[in-house]
C-alpha cells in the first residue's frame, strides 16, 4: 500500500457527522414535513384567503404545489427535532431563543433540502428571518 492512498482518501472523505443518526432523522423528517399539492383543510377547502392567515399553509417550491403537514410540523416538533441534530453535530445545545445561526444549521441540511427548511422554519412559527438574520421564537408546548 503506498503512502499516498490514505491522502487521497481524505480528500474525498464527508463530513461522518452528517451520518449520525439524529441529523439523518432531521433530513428526512424536512423531507417529509411537506405533502404534494395544495392544501385541502376545512378552512383552505372553503377557499379562504391564504394572504390572511398569520402562517401559510400552500407553497411553491421545486416548481410544484405543496401543503405542510399540519400533524408533525409545530413550531415545537421542528425544535425537538433540530435540537436533536444540533446536540449531535455541534455537541453544543442548541438555544431556542435569539439568533439562530443559520450557517451551522445549513452544514448539516442536505442541499436539496435547504428550500424547504427556509419554507418550515417560518411556516412552523419556529423562526423568522428578520433584517437578513434567523431569529428563534419561543414555543408555546
Ligand atoms: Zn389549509
Amino acid at each position: 500500500m503506498s503512502a499516498e492512498q490514505p491522502m487521497i482518501a481524505d480528500l474525498f472523505e464527508v463530513d461522518k457527522r452528517l451520518t449520525l443518526k439524529p441529523v439523518v432523522d432531521f433530513n428526512s423528517y424536512l423531507r417529509n414535513a411537506f405533502g404534494e399539492g395544495p392544501c385541502s383543510c376545512h378552512r383552505c377547502a372553503e377557499g379562504s384567503d391564504q394572504s390572511s392567515y398569520s402562517h401559510a399553509h400552500t407553497f411553491t417550491f421545486e416548481g410544484r404545489q405543496w401543503h405542510r403537514r399540519f400533524a408533525s410540523t409545530a413550531g415545537s416538533d421542528v425544535a425537538q427535532v433540530l435540537k436533536k441534530a444540533w446536540l449531535s453535530y455541534t455537541k453544543a445545545d442548541l438555544s431556542l431563543v435569539g439568533a439562530l445561526d443559520f450557517t451551522t444549521l445549513k452544514t448539516f441540511t442536505e442541499p436539496a433540502l435547504r428550500e424547504r427548511l427556509l419554507v418550515l422554519l417560518p411556516a412552523s412559527g419556529l423562526a423568522r428571518e428578520i433584517d437578513g438574520q434567523w431569529v428563534l421564537q419561543a414555543q408555546a408546548d
